[in-house]
Formats: structure tokens, C-alpha cells, sequence
């Protein structure tokens, strides 16, 4: 029989004997019922006894040791002891598991905030209050919008998308970047991870105007040597045999000037990633001087058509909408045969601005086309430098349409050409009134 179970049996005989004891002592004074109620009243005190040591000593427990009494009070204080210090047991190991994610946290090189849905800073570690001057006590509870006004951030946590972290430059120091990311976890809770970037960013920008100075620099002699070829090549008294040297020459140093321009150019694009603002453009007009310039290559595609399918205009850099246009409608007139065909098309509808450049070209094999808006990145070697291109187009066109908040998209076969499609937002459209679709 187990403990417990026996100490029932014993409480009920205890009972059991009190009531004949009781009414045994009471047959023989003559009153049988009084001497049950006394039995009974001190059955109850002894109770009542064990109820008041019980209750004292839980009440002091922290210091006190439990009462020694036996019988089912004893199991009952026991099963409260045990009960005690299974409790205990998990309070320390959540402690101690407390203290040990606390100092990991506070090792950690990154900044760490818990904000509730609410956005209010729940907790944060160490690095994150040095690096976002956050007050251990006085922050806590705040709207982390409050605490971190930059514009940037504001509108990243209001866009809900975190797959990217967003670099902010911090009010406290001109070269401070932040990196910040939202993780998103529980019942709208957020993680937002902090780190310090401030040297990557200044290795890039290091590297963004060592570029534009080498560039610049070359730009100088180049010139010189282009004008002395071009002398050169104007001079009938230039031997015969030194045309053909001269002209690979003159070709060469033109494909340096493009090259040159065009990382001059990056740079500038490279400078901010901030949205423009810009004019409205109008994209006809801006078509059509694009289809003058493919008419006035040596060689382009028979076939040239210009659909502009709305007159809506787009808000927007000219320039260097212009230069992202050109890049496509250049590369589509270079990468197709005279016997292909090219066409330009501009349309509007609800989901914003969309200019393609189809061709009937070579095309390009799946496997480069997430790489082709890579600096120098080129499909083969050959047919770029057989076409005098730099391999800095398609970075152009790419960071021209994320001033513009524009995305490209690329299709293409091998062997039976390409489509580059910019999709821009609707709220750089500028609506006018339908405009009928004009071939040329
Ligand atoms: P490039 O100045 O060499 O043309 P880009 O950055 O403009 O450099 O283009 C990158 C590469 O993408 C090119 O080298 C070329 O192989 C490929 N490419 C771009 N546009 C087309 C097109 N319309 N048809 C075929 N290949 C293309």
C-alpha cells in the first residue's frame, strides 16, 4: 500500500476510535452524546492545531522547517516540500539561463532590440544601446520611431518588407552608417538587428572615387592620343602599310573613351542611392530621338518600329533616362543582324510606366541573365568587344532605374532575341490624354 493511502486509513481509524472512545466514556458518565461531542470537539482542535502549524509555516517557509507531524498532515507537508523545490530547481535554471543569454547578448558584436507590435522597445543588448544611444531605463517602453527618426528607417519599418537591411547614416557623426534589419517573429513582435558598417562604407567609397579619379586622369592623355591618330590617320604622307595599324588604333582608343565615359558616369550614379525627383519627360519625343540615333549607325536592323502607346509622361532625371533608354535600344541595335527587326514601346496601366526594347538578336542563354547588370559582365567576350561595348551598359541602366524606384526585366532565348523591360511606379506617371499608337 502506498504511504498516502495508508495515511488515510490511519486518519479514519484515528476517526473511527475518537467516536468510541467518545461515546464509550459518555456510556459510562451516562450521556453518550456528550461524551461523542467532546471526543469530536477535541478531534477538531488537534485538526484546527495541525491547520494553524501548516498555515504558519508556509507562511515562513523561506526560514522555517516544516512541522514534524505524521499521518496525512505529514503527507500532505511533504508533497508541499517536494512541490517547493521542484520549484526552486526551475526557477534557478531559468535564471541561470537568463544570465547566460543576457552575457551573450551583451557579446554580441551586433546591436539586438525587441520591439513589440506596437513597435514600443521591449528589450535591447549592449551594443545596440551604444550604437543607437538608447537609456537602459528611460527608452524602454518608448516607439523606437521616436528614438530613430531617420527618414530612411522610418520608411522601412513602414513598409513591412525586411528582406534587406537598410543602411542609414546616423545624425551622430557624418561617417556613421548603420545597418539595420527587422526580423519579424511571435505575435507581431520584431527583432531588429543593428550593426555598425561605417568601414565598409568608407572602403567603398574609397573605391567608388579612386575609380572616378583613375578615370578622370585617363581621360586627359586619351584625348591627346585620339587627336594625334585622327591627325594621323588624315595624313596621305602616313605609309600605306601603317592605315590599317592606325585605324585598329583609332578604334581602340575609341573603345577606351566609352569605357572611360561610362565609369565616369557609374560613379555619379554610384554617389547616392536616393530617389530622384526630376521633371516630367516626355518619352515619345525621347523615342524618337533614340530611333534617329539607331537610324544613324553604319549598320542596324532593317525593321525599326517606335509604338508609343500613351502619352503620359514620365517624372523622372532626363538625362539619365535618356542614357538608361540609350544603353537598351543601343545594345538591341548592336546585338541584332541587319536583317532583324527592333522595337520600342511605351505603355502605361495600373501598376505604372513600362518601356521594352525588343530584338530579334542573338539572344542570351538563361544562365547569364541574372549576371548581365554586373559591371564588366559580358556573355562572351567576343561578341562585346567585336561591338566596341564597355560592359558597364546594363550597370547603368540598373542604377538609373533604382534612382527611379524602377525595376528591369530581362527575357531572352538564345538565338531568337531579347526583351528588356523597365517597370516604373505609377506615381512617377504623369496621365494625359490617350494618344493613338504611331508606327514608324
Ligand atoms: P556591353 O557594353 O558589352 O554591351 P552591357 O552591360 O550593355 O555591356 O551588356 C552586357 C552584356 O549583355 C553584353 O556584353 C551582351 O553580351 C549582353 N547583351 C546586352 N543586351 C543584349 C541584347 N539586346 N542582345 C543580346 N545580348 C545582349
Amino acid at each position: 500500500m502506498e504511504p498516502a493511502t495508508q495515511a488515510w486509513w490511519f486518519a479514519a481509524g484515528r476517526l473511527l476510535g475518537t467516536v468510541v472512545i467518545g461515546c464509550g466514556a459518555g456510556w459510562l458518565l451516562g450521556n453518550v452524546w456528550g461524551g461523542l461531542a467532546c471526543a469530536l470537539a477535541l478531534h477538531l482542535a488537534w485538526v484546527l492545531a495541525n491547520l494553524f502549524r501548516l498555515e504558519w509555516w508556509l507562511r515562513h517557509r523561506s526560514y522555517a522547517d516544516p512541522p514534524d507531524v505524521g499521518g496525512v498532515w505529514g503527507e500532505i507537508i511533504a508533497q508541499i516540500v517536494r512541490l517547493h523545490r521542484r520549484k526552486r530547481f526551475h526557477k534557478q535554471r531559468f535564471v541561470q539561463l537568463m544570465r547566460q543569454l543576457q552575457r551573450s547578448t551583451a557579446a554580441l558584436p551586433n546591436g539586438v532590440v525587441i520591439l513589440n507590435a506596437q513597435r514600443e522597445i521591449v528589450w535591447f543588448n549592449r551594443m545596440a544601446a551604444r550604437l543607437l544611444n538608447l537609456r537602459r531605463t528611460a527608452d524602454l517602453g518608448m516607439r523606437i520611431e521616436h528614438l530613430m527618426r531617420e527618414p530612411e528607417f522610418v520608411r522601412y519599418l513602414g513598409a513591412g518588407d525586411y528582406s534587406n537591411p537598410v543602411v542609414i547614416r546616423t545624425a551622430s557623426g557624418e561617417d556613421c552608417y548603420l545597418s539595420m534589419q527587422v526580423a519579424p517573429y511571435g505575435d507581431g513582435q520584431l527583432l531588429l538587428l543593428v550593426s555598425d558598417v561605417s568601414r565598409q562604407m568608407r572602403l567603398e567609397a574609397v573605391r567608388r572615387d579612386f575609380v572616378a579619379n583613375a578615370s578622370h586622369e585617363l581621360r586627359s592623355p586619351l584625348t591627346v592620343i585620339s587627336g594625334y591618330l585622327e591627325t594621323l590617320a588624315q595624313d596621305s604622307a602616313v605609309d600605306a602599310d601603317l592605315q590599317g595599324p592606325i585605324a585598329e588604333m583609332r578604334r581602340q582608343a575609341e573603345r577606351m573613351t566609352a569605357i572611360i565615359r561610362d565609369l565616369l558616369e557609374l560613379s555619379r550614379l554610384e554617389e547616392s542611392d536616393e530617389l530622384v525627383g526630376g521633371e516630367p519627360i516626355d518619352i515619345g519625343a525621347l523615342m524618337a530621338a533614340l530611333r534617329k540615333d539607331v537610324l544613324a549607325r553604319p549598320v542596324h536592323p532593317r525593321e525599326l518600329r517606335v509604338r508609343v502607346d500613351s502619352a503620359a509622361q514620365l517624372n523622372g532625371d532626363e538625362p539619365e533616362i535618356h542614357s538608361a533608354f540609350s544603353n537598351l535600344v543601343e545594345n538591341a541595335a548592336k546585338y541584332t543582324p541587319a536583317e532583324g527587326a527592333l522595337e520600342m514601346r511605351w505603355w502605361v496601366d495600373e501598376d505604372g510606366g513600362h518601356f521594352c526594347v525588343t530584338d530579334t538578336g542573338m539572344g542570351i542563354p538563361p544562365e547569364h541573365i541574372p549576371r548581365l547588370t554586373e559591371r564588366f559582365y559580358r556573355v562572351d567576350a567576343g561578341r562585346s568587344r567585336s561591338t566596341g561595348g564597355s560592359g558597364l551598359g546594363l550597370a547603368i541602366v540598373k542604377h538609373v532605374l533604382q534612382r527611379h524606384g524602377a525595376t528591369l526585366e530581362v527575357q531572352s532565348a538564345l538565338g531568337s532575341g531579347s526583351t528588356f523591360t523597365c517597370h516604373f511606379p505609377a506615381e512617377r506617371i504623369l496621365l494625359a490624354r490617350p494618344h493613338s499608337a504611331a508606327t514608324a
